[in-house]
């Protein structure tokens, strides 16, 4: 994993645009860590490294010291690279074993280098011990790669610690590398690693920069559309949820909560009070309701469910379950020392309806008609609003 540096040739520059560009990697990955993701440090320290490991070779040091700095940088950088994809992941660190590991190949590497003075058989310690500072930490993390840039973000690991194994394989055993350590800067070894990282270390950054972002804006788009309160989604997460399921959301059944007098709740006993009350609505929601359901407090006080391929009895029989649950529930644990007690819209999405809009309005009639009804209500949409549907398709 060494630089080739004959001062003989135009190869030359391309001696000085590796670590150049490492390095302004590792700067942009350092930025973007500052305020952000912990793993962008860690990326921003492995292209530092790996910069620093391609500078040694240029420093005017004795070949034997100059493959000991370059050595214990790349150990270091890939470190690194495997501790960036295990942040990354939110994989557990493995931090102790990485680290004695990581000793133990520089002290293989030291008798190489010191011990045998043998080229090949340092690049064989060395390269082989980057190869699973890298691996073993991609290979658990390969099934946590579910979104389209972290499956890229593996499949460019994967290339790399590849790469590292076959390039070894064909200069060492098939091709043969000169046994002098001062032979590695004119080897076809090292200018073949030099494109060859050069190549992958800018698919490896762009890559791993790629699956940060869409982390984040996964992160911020999460953030978005979740109500910090109850952590239901909210109106808009509603919307963005219940949306795609409209092909699905044939026999899909709507359900409007709304708790009844709320405003005397919270002016009674308070505002966190009726925080309080409203939170302890969403864990009945989220424990009656089926895994299936979309549920929401889509604002204030009132709560929107809608729940695929139910029947209006099932559908009723799960309204009235969220009604006892809260008129029977002693609310006193939150400061309120008083009934709560709530009313339920409940409509069907039809099979000619395109989406559940039409049925969330006649859910919310009902709801209306449940509060004028005397509240503490289940309300079904009136069938005559079925019927002018059915008339009109
Ligand atoms: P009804 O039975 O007709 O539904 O009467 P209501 O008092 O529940 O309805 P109204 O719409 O008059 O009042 C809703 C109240 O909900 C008013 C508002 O202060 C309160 N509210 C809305 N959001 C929150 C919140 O996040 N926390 C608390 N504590 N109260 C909220
Ligand atoms: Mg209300
Ligand atoms: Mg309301």
């Amino acid at each position: 994993m060494r630089l080739a540096t004959t001062l003989a040739g135009p190869m030359d520059h391309l001696a000085f645009l590796l670590p150049s560009t490492m390095i302004l990697f590792a700067i942009t990955f350092l930025a973007v860590g500052w305020s952000g993701p912990k793993s962008a440090r860690a990326w921003g320290l492995a292209f530092l490294f790996g910069a620093l490991g391609f500078i040694a070779p240029i420093l005017p040091l004795p070949f034997a010291l100059q493959s000991l700095l370059a050595n214990a940088a790349f150990l270091v950088s890939f470190y690194c690279y495997g501790d960036a994809l295990l942040l990354h992941f939110r994989a557990p660190r493995m931090i102790a074993p990485r680290i004695i590991f990581a000793l133990l190949a520089y002290a293989m590497v030291i008798v190489a280098v010191e011990g045998f003075a043998s080229l090949p058989l340092e690049l064989t310690v060395a390269d082989i011990s980057v190869a699973i500072l890298l691996g073993v930490p991609l290979a658990s993390v390969i099934w946590r790669a579910h979104t389209l840039p972290d499956r890229v973000l593996v499949a460019v690991a994967g290339i790399v610690v590849l790469d590292i194994i076959v390039r070894l394989f064909i200069f060492n055993v098939l091709v043969g590398i000169s046994p002098a350590l001062s032979d590695f800067a004119a080897s076809s070894y090292a200018y073949y690693n030099q494109v060859a990282v050069g190549v992958l270390s800018v698919g490896f950054a762009l890559a791993a920069m790629g699956s940060i972002v869409s982390q984040m804006l996964a992160g911020y788009r999460s953030a978005a559309e979740r109500d910090p309160l109850t952590g239901l989604l909210n109106r808009r997460g509603f919307d963005a949820v219940a949306a795609p399921m409209t092909p699905m959301g044939q026999g899909a059944a709507i359900l409007l909560v709304d708790v009844d007098r709320f405003k005397l709740i919270n002016d009674d006993f308070g505002h966190e009070a009726g925080d309080l009350v409203l939170a302890g609505l969403a864990d009945i929601l989220r424990s009656i309701l089926p895994g299936t359901a979309v549920i929401s407090r889509f604002g204030g006080e009132e709560f929107a469910v809608l729940i695929p391929r139910l029947s209006m009895a099932e559908a009723g029989a799960l309204a009235h379950g969220i009604r006892l649950a809260c008129s029977e529930r002693d609310w006193r644990l939150c400061g309120v020392d008083r009934l709560v007690t709530l009313c339920v819209g409940v409509s069907l999405v039809l099979s000619e309806e395109p989406n559940w809009k039409a049925a969330f309005k006649r859910a919310d009639s009902a709801l209306y008609a449940a509060k004028d009804d005397g509240r503490d209500r289940v309300m079904f949409a009136k069938p005559d609003a079925y019927l002018a549907i059915e008339r009109a398709a």
